[in-house]
Parts: structure tokens; sequence; C-alpha cells
């Protein structure tokens, strides 16, 4: 209710009762929740919550070994964003190619993640964090620190991106995003 400025939100938690909970805002942004697309949800991919099922280093489907997920619809715990999928597409694939020569996994994903926060208008914080919350910056602190809002950040985010995105990214060309090996145990 916008005038008198209170939320309620219905919260299921497995096993128990929906609860419902009432906040108070100033401003609020309400997103719904996640889902993977039905036709994922209902199939032997998806694990109890819809998500396909993967490895969350390797990516590799836990049950199906010829099943390699990316992006959004897998249940990996990174933050589901475009920046993560960037990552992923490059361990994926030569994982996939190492699988195709009879080989183990050859590569593995960090749970990167990056959220670009516009805070004021010239002004980015460039959060780029890994599992667990490590930070993963992609720049050295001098130039953008990923903790606090910088100048660097919008301009990278206004004027270098999207070039990057449209003709490297999207294309294969992403020399940034080179994913980390695995390390081979020799006896
Ligand atoms: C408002 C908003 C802002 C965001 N901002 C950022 C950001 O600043 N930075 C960032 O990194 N990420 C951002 N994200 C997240 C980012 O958009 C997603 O993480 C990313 O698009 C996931 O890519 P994907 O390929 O896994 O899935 P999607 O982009 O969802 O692609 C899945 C595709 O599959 C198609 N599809 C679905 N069902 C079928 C079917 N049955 N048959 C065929 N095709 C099908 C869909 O139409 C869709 O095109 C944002 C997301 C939203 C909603």
């Amino acid at each position: 209710m916008a005038r008198r400025k209170k939320a309620w939100f219905d919260v299921k938690k497995p096993d128990t009762e929906v609860v419902r909970v009432e906040k108070e805002f100033d401003m609020i942004h309400v997103c719904p929740p996640q889902t993977a697309p039905d036709f994922i949800r209902v199939s032997p991919l998806a694990d109890a919550a819809g998500w396909v099922d993967v490895d969350q280093f390797t990516l590799r489907h836990k049950t199906y070994e010829n099943i390699w997920s990316l992006g959004d619809v897998m249940n990996a715990p990174n933050a589901k964003t475009a920046a993560a999928a960037r990552k992923q597409a490059p361990v994926v694939a030569e994982n996939i190619s190492a699988d195709i020569r009879g080989r183990s996994p050859v590569a593995q994903y960090d749970g990167y993640g990056s959220c670009p926060l516009t805070v004021e208008r010239g002004k980015i914080v460039l959060a780029e964090f890994g599992y667990g919350g490590t930070l993963l910056p992609s720049f050295p602190r001098w130039l953008i620190d990923g903790q606090k809002p910088t100048r660097a950040a919008w301009f990278l985010e206004e004027k270098l991106l999207p070039p990057i995105y449209w003709k490297a990214m999207l294309r294969g060309h992403e020399w940034l995003a080179k994913p980390t090996r695995i390390k081979v145990e020799v006896d």
C-alpha cells in the first residue's frame, strides 16, 4: 500500500506454512521470485527447485554427463547476471571440447558475477564477486575500487563496455574471460 508506505510479503519456506511479513518503506523496489522456464522445471534435468542441476565448478549436469548448462537457468549459487554467463560460456565450451576428446573437465567457474550499482549521475559501484562473496575485481584498485562509487566505473559502463559487449563478448572474442584451469594431481 503506497500511501501508508507499508508492504506485505507472503514468505514461503520449504515445509512451513506461508507467513505474512509487514515491512515499512520509504522507497520500494520489488522483484518477483526467479524461476526457470516451465519446460526445464518439469524436466528430469531440474533439481527440486526447478533449476538445471549442475556441478557449480565444471557446470556439468550432476546426473547426465553429456549435459552442460550455463546462465540463469542452472543452479550454481552465483548471482544470476549476464556478467556471470559471460564467464561461464568459455568454461562450458572448454569442458565440452575436452569431453569430446575423452578427457575430464579442464576448466572451472569461480562464481564470478558483477553488478554495476548506479548511485548517482556519473558514479557507479562496480561490484564484482564470486562464490562465498569473495571479491573478484577485474581491475586494479587504484583504477576501479569495486567497493566505492567511482567515475572510472561510470566511464567503463557508458563508453567502453557497449563496444566490448557487441564486438567482442557476443562474438566469442573476449580475452579477459579466460577460465581458471582445473589442477590435475599427478601421483
Ligand atoms: C531488469 C534487468 C536488468 C539486468 N541488468 C543486468 C546487468 O546490468 N548486468 C548483468 O550482468 N546482468 C543483468 N541482468 C541479468 C541478465 O539479463 C541475465 O542474467 C542474462 O540475460 C541471462 O542470460 P541467459 O542467456 O542465461 O538467459 P536469458 O537472457 O533469459 O535467455 C534465455 C532465452 O531463452 C528463450 N526461451 C525461453 N523458453 C524457450 C523455449 N521453450 N524455446 C526457445 N527459447 C526459449 C528466452 O526467450 C530467452 O531469449 C539483468 C536482468 C534484468 C531482468
